[in-house]
């Protein structure tokens, strides 16, 4: 037994040796059990599928990782360079990342350097020499450009490999590869190389994306088709996830998210907004309601960036205020909340984004602030990308939904079987008879039929266009002018989520419109006047976070 493990330790990994049971009994379960013991303390226990990964790669193998933010994917590839002999590469998208990770090891005592463009050349001739020489050096970050462009470095690694002491590669956000993802990296597709110059040094991607396609397009530049395969339920059942109901003045949008982070007593928060602007202003507000925070976005020099980012993570700051430029780097385990101010592109990108709280386990809010004309200026930007108008409308349709359990949208989204919530969102928070079922039926026919009427060639109106005519009377039926512009706003949102309605872009040199158009499908039931349209709306009112939890405990059995 103990022979055929070697052999497979030692064959090629592109080769299927006989599956594994990888939870079962290895030979390196002492050593793991103990090196997780000095690093986490002698009651750690490994989490849902890091122990299983681990004895893949110890084992030889190719390994594909996929586990949600904060899973503990770190762990996956330290603990085998801990425990075994030679020098593991990571390759890691970001400086920031990389030198967390670095300081955070070489404060546990452990040998981990890193070869980034801000280290000095001096340093670097150095590190190059001490991968040469120091056989205990256990870790080496690098970047993707690093092994792309820099061919010394490649040449140390070949270097290395001959002397059979390259142990394994990891790569770390290796969705970073993927065009469909949302970190895409041109260095990350030149990865290849790893495979091709280091075939037999087991390599282990990492990421938390979990979308077939982008695993996929990894599977397919990393060229680890044979790899194993490992992947943990996406559900975050210490994240509760709540949508509210999105003012239409900025003023009261401020005035409620100021609220919400007023019931977090000072714990660590994002606020994600769509535009730079945005961020600003939302900043201005939050810092005159008291609340200390500063703001994150694309067009900000790199040194304020990471200063900013660094007294948030110090504590110092209470409040990121970013756009989604704020991402990937952010490794900080106790953020309490994640608040959008508008809708993401996507679910993947909503689960990504609000996933960056909770990742010590404990409990953390998600809360977006929702309504249908975000769908529309999230479309204006986002149109060029390809297959966005569905992704976007299953956002809209989470974002609009107020019975269906968060936690199981998502994980239904993710393929997976509906997760258990034990009311961590508000859907399953509410009191039984909250949500009412509205015919809105007639509402629904006279705002197609008068977008059916707009005198444009193609038909097509912008929302404040659809709903200003609709109102004035000049529009068909009479019913507009009866309704608030939010109500007419939400009954547009049902024919969208219903998918009578379509999004179709218009471009001007000064900016890009989204027009509302009848579907084929809007169409058809218009014209045989069977247009049926209902929505549920919730009549109490919405609670926070914290009280649902409360009350849920006060008043258990009533979800
Ligand atoms: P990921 O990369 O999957 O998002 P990390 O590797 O950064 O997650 O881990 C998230 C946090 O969980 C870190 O603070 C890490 O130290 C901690 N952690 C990971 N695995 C364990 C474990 N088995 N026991 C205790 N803490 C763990
Ligand atoms: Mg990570
Ligand atoms: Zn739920």
């Amino acid at each position: 037994q103990k022979e055929r493990e070697q052999l497979q330790y030692l064959c090629s990994t592109n080769e299927r040796a006989p599956k594994a049971d990888w939870a079962g009994k290895f030979d390196w379960d002492h050593y793991l059990n103990k090196a997780l013991a000095e690093q986490y303390g002698l009651t750690a226990r490994f989490r849902p599928m890091q122990r299983e990964v681990i004895n893949a790669t110890l084992q030889g193998r190719d390994v594909l990782c996929l586990m949600p933010s904060g899973g503990g994917k770190s762990l996956c590839y330290q603990m085998p360079a801990l425990i075994r002999e030679g020098l593991t590469l990571v390759i890691s998208p970001l400086l920031s990342l990389i030198q967390d990770q670095v300081d955070r090891l070489q404060g546990q005592g452990v040998a981990a350097v890193a070869v980034t463009s801000l280290t000095p050349k001096e340093e670097v001739n150095q590190l190059y020499k001490q991968i040469e020489t120091d056989k205990h050096l256990k870790l080496l970050y690098a970047t993707p450009e690093r092994i792309v462009s820099a061919k010394r470095f490649m040449g140390k690694l070949e270097k290395l490999h001959k002397s059979g002491r390259l142990a394994r590669i990891a790569i770390d956000e290796a969705h970073c590869c993927s065009q469909w993802g949302n970190d895409f990296r041109p260095d990350y597709r030149k990865l290849a190389v790893l495979k091709q110059q280091f075939p037999t040094v087991p390599l282990i991607a990492l990421t938390a994306t979990a979308t077939e396609d982008v695993c996929q397009d990894l599977k397919d530049i990393l060229q680890i088709e044979g790899c194993e395969r490992f992947k943990s339920s996406v559900n975050r059942p210490n994240l509760f996830y709540q949508v509210r109901p999105k003012p239409a003045s900025n003023s009261d949008l401020s005035a409620a998210i100021a609220s919400c982070i007023a019931e977090e007593d000072g714990a660590s928060g994002i606020v994600y907004c769509l535009t730079r602007k945005e961020t600003e202003q939302v900043a201005v507000d939050l810092q005159a309601a008291g609340i200390s925070c500063g703001t994150y976005h694309a067009d900000m020099d790199p040194a304020s960036r990471m200063d900013i980012h660094k007294s948030w993570t110090a504590g110092q700051l209470q409040v990121i205020v970013a756009t989604v430029a704020f991402g990937m780097g952010i490794d900080k385990p106790d953020v309490r909340f994640v608040i959008h101010h508008s809708m993401s592109k996507s679910i993947e990108n909503y689960y990504q984004e609000s996933g960056r709280a909770g990742r010590d386990g404990q409990l953390a809010r998600c809360i977006l602030f929702y309504r249908f004309a975000d769908a529309l200026r999230q479309a204006s930007i986002v149109s060029l990308e390809p297959g966005w108008q569905p992704r976007l409308m299953k956002m809209a349709c989470y974002a609009a939904a107020v019975s269906t359990c968060r936690h199981s949208f998502i994980s239904r989204h993710f393929a997976e079987a509906p997760a258990a919530c034990s009311s961590h969102c508000d859907c399953c928070c509410r009191p039984a008879g909250s949500v009412i079922t509205k015919d809105v039926s007639t509402a629904a026919q006279d705002l197609t039929a008068t977008l059916d009427s707009f005198p444009s060639s193609d038909r097509r109106a912008t929302l404040n266009q659809l709903v200003d005519r609709w109102r004035s009377g000049k529009g068909v039926g009479i019913s507009g002018k009866s309704m608030s512009k939010d109500e007419c706003e939400q009954v547009v949102g049902s024919l969208f989520y219903d998918g009578l309605l379509s999004l179709e872009m218009g471009y001007t040199a000064y900016a890009t419109n989204s027009y509302l158009k009848l579907s084929p499908k809007g169409s058809r039931l218009l014209q045989g006047n069977r247009l049926q349209v209902r929505q549920d709306i919730v009549a109490s009112e919405h609670h926070s976070p914290r009280k649902s939890v409360k009350r849920r405990k006060k008043e258990a059995g009533d979800c």
